[in-house]
């Protein structure tokens, strides 16, 4: 993996592409007068100015938190951004191809489509574990990039760390762990394997354990010369000045983070074993998430029965592998328990 040369793998029209230059990276720092970027200079909170295109301030807080640089952040609209710039930057549409484990998160596969590009599902064994060499085994000369998710969506288990390594070894391309449930999983994030993989892409995002998902700001953790790429094709101020202020606001209180995600823990043991007694289940899965997927006689009626009586769950029914399979966010101890309640009932 050492021999990986990014730059091959990127689209030739990325590699050649001069990025627009906007005001904001000509002139960067303090000065008496701006007159370079049209603006309305009338604005006692400076929404009239356009934002800092790579958002520093916000990066500094989350490199001193992940312990990176802050060159190797990226960040985006929600993690749905960098999934789609992952297409634009390495994905040569009608080309190239993308591998991906199944059942995973819908986006990968959506975003592929909207990029023309190739998108092939390799199922995850019956027990939802990974098995690296079956991954390996769709790839072709033309694949650029694997799609991993841990903790999985909708399966909320942990994807095996020796599984994931032999794809980072076995596979010239970009490979990408999603781990937008990290927070409450019980193992370490991939992180701190960014130095010794160079074709490592680490999503992270605000909407899961931060709480801000209508925020709307996601993390792309890579090498600096991946992150270049992203700060080349992405919208020169894709955060708003509305976001990065809220954002930074919200790294400054970590505590309260934690203290929600604690609640959350403590609950999902609880959740599992009142499942586990009723009739209904037929198997609750293990899980490192903020969800549990739960099996049950009739995922479809039962679905049905919950949005009656208010409560919506995600079905997951016609998912591979998902047979009568309900996906329920685990919510306040309160909410739970109507959840149990009402199934109860059934
Ligand atoms: C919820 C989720 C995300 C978050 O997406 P955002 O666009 O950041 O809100 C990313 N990946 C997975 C697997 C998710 O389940």
């Amino acid at each position: 993996m050492n021999m990986l040369n990014i730059n091959t793998l990127v689209r030739p029209c990325i590699a050649r592409l001069k990025p627009y230059s906007c005001a904001r990276d000509e002139f960067k720092g303090e000065a008496r007068v701006f007159v370079d970027a049209n603006e309305n200079p009338f604005d006692e909170n400076k929404y009239n100015r356009y934002p800092d295109p790579l958002q520093m301030a916000v990066k500094q807080q989350i490199a001193g938190l992940k312990k990176v640089r802050p060159t190797q952040i990226m960040l985006g609209n929600g993690s749905d951004e960098p999934i789609d710039l992952i297409y634009r930057i390495f994905c040569e549409p009608t080309v190239n191809n993308a591998v991906a484990i199944a059942p995973t998160y819908g986006m990968y596969g959506v975003c592929a489509d909207i990029n023309n590009v190739e998108y092939r599902s390799v199922n995850l064994n019956d027990d939802y574990s990974l098995d690296a060499s079956r991954l390996l085994a769709a790839v072709d000369a033309n694949t650029r990039v694997i799609w991993l998710c841990s903790p999985n969506n909708p399966t909320g288990n942990l994807l095996n760390r020796s599984e994931i390594k032999k794809i980072l070894v076995g596979f010239n391309g970009i490979v990408v762990v999603d781990e937008a449930y990290v927070d409450f999983s019980s193992e370490e994030s991939w992180l701190s394997e960014l130095s010794n993989y160079p074709n490592l892409i680490v999503l992270q995002t605000f909407s899961k354990a931060w709480g801000m998902a209508s925020v709307r700001c996601g993390m792309a953790f890579a090498s600096e010369e991946i992150i270049g790429y992203f700060n080349k094709v992405k919208y020169p101020y894709n955060i708003n000045k509305l976001t990065q202020e809220f954002v930074l606001s919200r790294l400054q209180n970590v505590e309260l983070k934690e203290k929600q995600t604690k609640i959350i823990l403590d609950e999902r043991p609880k959740l599992v074993s009142e499942l586990e007694k009723l009739s209904v289940v037929e198997k609750v899965y293990a899980s490192d998430a903020n969800f549990l997927l739960v099996r049950v006689d009739n995922a479809p009626k039962i679905y049905n029965e919950l949005a009656i009586r208010g409560i919506v769950v995600r079905s997951r029914h016609n998912i591979v592998l998902c047979n009568n399979c309900l996906r329920i966010t685990i919510g306040t101890a309160d909410e739970n328990k109507i959840i149990v309640e009402t199934l109860k009932e059934l």
